[in-house]
């Protein structure tokens, strides 16, 4: 999800509809979510919402062996009912009547328990996945068909425009699985494809933008028909799956978009967070750990608003906080996937949070989870994920993106080497890893969609792109990859994110190019793309990159030097970060390097025969698998 923007305050606040809905209509039900649900979950309670005019007026009864009516719920708006259910172990799949009765009339709607399928999900992510993050509408058009509908609030596609969608879906994801698996790539992570039916938005005063990024929901039972609807989504998840690939979703817990229909009859009064005027969120997630904060400050980061056009959720609501678990759960298990990504996470409610990643690890116990807060230190970071520091609040969340890395390894090629700046900067960074449970499960990147392409933040200087890329792919933590990184796709955030979001060349029918194919990259790119296979492919066959351990030396003279060990075998990674070539005397290393008389730089296959001195040319970095 994009930063705050400062023109928001420009915009008038958008009056939250006032009086909830009464209608004359003979009550119906319209929809029940979750959708359907299955038996032989480990959780034996169903909170179903029930929706239609004065549907909450109704008296429901449910008979069907194994599933009892606890209680039924109304709230302020008598267009919803919320139904408790206990699901008995023993239950057998099947469907079941839900029956409602208002003034002598009853009517009843048919409700799945599904029996759950064999294929693989809630696997997880670890240290030997590597993630490509991709935007389905600017990956490949796999059917034109789908680009655009006439019912739907915004009816247009167009390539041309950066700011209205273009036409991906994921029939055109499937289509380049085998491109995704050459590279090394192990995780498929999409911004999300749940429906965004929703009129053009004004991100900034000068623009109207289409929401072809995912993140502005308006029904989260529904996955968007431009991207193919429910049915692409399954065969995708099947396709990774049989391919021994994973996939991860892109949740919103924070917001949804002012044209989700819940926003249009809402529940309740409390069911957004509600203010006298617009009111934006701080972004200062500081307040939220700060021992010295003030309510006030922690209350205005998380129940401010993102944009105006994005209600803010309030998870303290039970009904709400309920639905966005069992929806979480629904996905995992209609999907099949085995990660997610958090959007936002750090304009949540904590307690919401700790309540939803607790609900999926029982589900799922190896469930990955992992959030994007942006944040710019170790400490702020550690705080949203399960940490070594006495806070008040306790993080159970497994991972997190790593946005302390990433603005380190930025540094790191930007800066020039002194005390605290240039490869400073990222050793003080892994330094500082005490502060986290687990480091291995930061999830680390160069860029991504919500910042400057990495190429272009580096000067496309493409000694710096290795660096970054190795110190990536060999380091600590998950790496992941931004779609078209690999074929050197550039561009700063100017003047918007439309920029950094462009399509991938070969992926749309009016590309003029085709980089998907090797006859299709020439020089550099070719390059780029065999660098990060050859590094993807090679910590795909190298445990000691994923379990083994970390050991760091103090940067010298510019030259930062750093093992990944274990019993097996020893890898040296070492960047001179100078413009002058250096002479490595290996001696200061001798904990690591005892025994090893010779090594294969994994890059180029040169082998080095005397480990006394290395040589490291200006600007490089080798990657050192060590030999007796
Ligand atoms: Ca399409």
């Amino acid at each position: 999800m994009i930063r705050f923007i400062g023109w928001l305050c420009l915009v008038s606040y958008i009056t939250v509809a006032g009086a909830l809905a009464q209608t004359g209509a003979p009550p119906a039900i319209q929809r029940i979510e979750p959708t359907n649900w299955w038996v032989g979950m480990k959780q034996t309670t169903l909170q179903l919402l029930v929706y239609g005019p004065q549907a909450g007026t109704m008296t429901y009864s449910i008979n069907y062996p194994g599933v009892q009516l606890v209680k039924t719920h109304q709230v302020e708006n008598p267009n919803y009912a919320f139904l408790d259910l206990t699901i008995a172990p023993t239950t057998k799949a099947g469907t079941l009547q839900i029956v409602g009765k208002a003034a002598g009339k009853s009517l009843s709607r048919a409700y799945e328990l599904k029996a759950r399928s064999r294929e693989p999900k809630g696997q997880g992510v670890n240290s030997a996945d590597f993630i490509y993050l991709l935007m389905p509408d600017r990956f490949a058009n796999g059917n034109p068909s789908n680009d655009k509908f006439d019912d739907m609030l915004d009816k247009q596609a167009d390539t041309k425009s950066p700011y209205l969608r273009h036409g991906g879906d994921l029939q055109g994801v499937m289509e380049h699985l085998d491109y995704l698996q050459e590279l090394g790539v192990t995780t498929l992570w999409m911004t999300p494809v749940i429906e965004n039916d929703e009129a053009l938005k004004q991100e900034a005063p000068d623009r109207m933008q289409a929401g072809y990024h995912g993140y502005h929901f308006t029904d989260h039972y529904r996955i968007d028909r431009r991207f193919g609807g429910a049915d692409a989504y399954v065969k995708l998840s099947k396709a990774l799956h049989q391919r021994g690939m994973k996939l991860v979703q892109d949740a919103v817990y924070n917001h949804v978009s002012n044209d989700h229909w819940m926003f249009k009859d809402q529940p309740t009064k409390d069911w957004f967070n509600q203010w006298p005027a617009y009111t934006s969120s701080s972004h200062k997630e500081q307040s939220l750990y700060d021992p010295y904060a003030a309510e006030s400050d922690r209350n205005l980061q998380l129940n401010g608003w993102f944009t105006p056009f994005l209600p803010d959720l309030n998870q303290r609501n039970p009904f709400l906080a309920n639905y966005l678990i069992q929806h979480a759960i629904w996905s995992t298990e209609t999907f099949n996937l085995d990660g997610w990504r958090v959007d936002t996470y750090k304009y949540n409610d904590l307690d919401f949070l700790n309540r939803c990643n607790q609900a999926l690890l029982r589900e799922y116990p190896n469930m990955f989870i992992f959030g994007e807060s942006w944040v710019g230190n170790p400490v702020a970071q550690a705080f949203f994920v399960k940490n070594n520091i006495k806070f008040d609040f306790a993080s159970n969340q497994p991972g997190g993106l790593d946005f302390v890395f990433f603005g380190a390894a930025l540094d790191a090629l930007k800066q020039n080497f002194s005390w605290d700046d240039g490869v400073n900067r990222l050793y003080n960074t892994f330094a500082q890893d005490a502060v986290y449970a687990d480091p291995m499960k930061l999830v680390t990147f160069l860029d991504n969609h919500d910042t400057d392409r990495y190429l272009s933040m580096i000067g496309e200087d493409f000694n710096k792109y290795k660096m970054g890329l190795t110190w990536l792919l060999t380091a600590r933590g998950i790496p992941s990859i931004y779609y078209g990184t690999e074929v050197l796709m550039k561009n700063f955030k100017n003047p918007s994110d439309a920029e950094v979001r462009r399509d991938f060349p070969g992926g749309f029918k009016d590309s003029p190019e085709n980089k998907f194919l090797a006859s299709g990259r020439a020089g550099k790119e070719a390059d780029a793309f065999n660098l990060v296979k050859k590094l993807a492919i090679y910590r795909k066959n190298t445990p000691t990159l994923h379990s083994g351990k970390l050991m760091q030396y103090v940067p010298q003279d510019g030259v930062y030097v750093y093992f990944r060990y274990d019993a097996n075998k020893t890898i040296l990674i070492a960047t001179n970060s100078m413009d002058q070539e250096k002479s490595m005397e290996t001696s200061r290393f001798s904990e690591r390097m005892k025994g090893y008389s010779q090594a294969r730089n994994i890059l180029n296959d040169e082998v080095l025969r005397d480990l006394k001195t290395i040589k490291l040319p200006a600007k490089t970095v080798m990657v050192l698998e060590l030999a007796k």
